[in-house]
């Protein structure tokens, strides 16, 4: 079944979500929910979904990244995002811990700033930087405890979708300068290098390291 995918401006998707019990994630409404949501995000389409998008206040997210949405970038572009597949799987509250580098300075220095959209935010994408690597400890659909470890592309989703459980929006770290449809974004900027971008639209963060 696919759900409504609920918008910006709804309070749902500014607020914190709540934490799920070992037995309310093994209940036949969440394990009923969580095929919806698989639906849903495979209907859209996109490569994660927060319960919060379709106005459940929950920490819970499926993510997925298959070959067939990768197939507007060229094999340089998937290169340079380390845009992998990552199959179907289900994360329910999610704790994130940004990895540090080995002379101890957050990973989030590294740039690594990409167009970014969401299906709560329709028809726009903007740049957004997120952190290269990170480690994620979760829940998975039968209650078992897992560990995530994630770099590049995967680990730019898990960012957007546990920002989503905290109330989040990309648009809150966006560089807002390089807001752009998504039309323009296919027509005007598909084929440009990050730093290019930054530049002609203006992006304060074109002169900061
Ligand atoms: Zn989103």
């Amino acid at each position: 079944m696919r759900l409504k995918i609920v918008q910006a401006g709804e309070e749902v998707l500014r607020q914190r979500a709540r934490a799920l019990t070992r037995d309310e994630i093994l209940s036949p409404r969440i394990q009923e929910l969580i095929e919806h949501m698989r639906d849903t995000m495979r209907d859209a389409p996109g490569v994660g979904l927060a319960a919060p998008q379709i106005g459940e206040s929950l920490q819970l997210v499926v993510i997925e990244d298959r070959a067939e949405y990768q197939r507007e970038l060229t094999a340089a572009q998937l290169a340079e995002r380390d845009r992998k597949y990552v199959p179907f799987h289900v994360l329910v509250n999610p704790k994130l811990t940004i990895a540090t580098s080995k002379d101890g300075q957050n990973s989030r220095n590294t740039p690594n700033i990409f167009f970014e959209g969401c299906l709560s935010v329709p028809g726009y994408t903007a740049l957004v930087s997120r952190a290269n690597a990170l480690t994620v400890e979760c829940l998975n659909e039968r209650a078992e405890s897992m560990t995530i470890s994630a770099s590049g592309w995967y680990a730019r989703i898990l960012q957007h979708e546990i920002d989503h459980l905290n109330g989040i929006l990309y648009v809150d770290r966006m560089e807002s300068r390089t807001l752009t449809t998504l039309e323009n974004a296919r027509r005007i900027w598909k084929d440009t290098p990050t730093a290019e971008i930054q530049s002609r639209l203006g992006s304060k963060s074109a002169t900061t390291s």
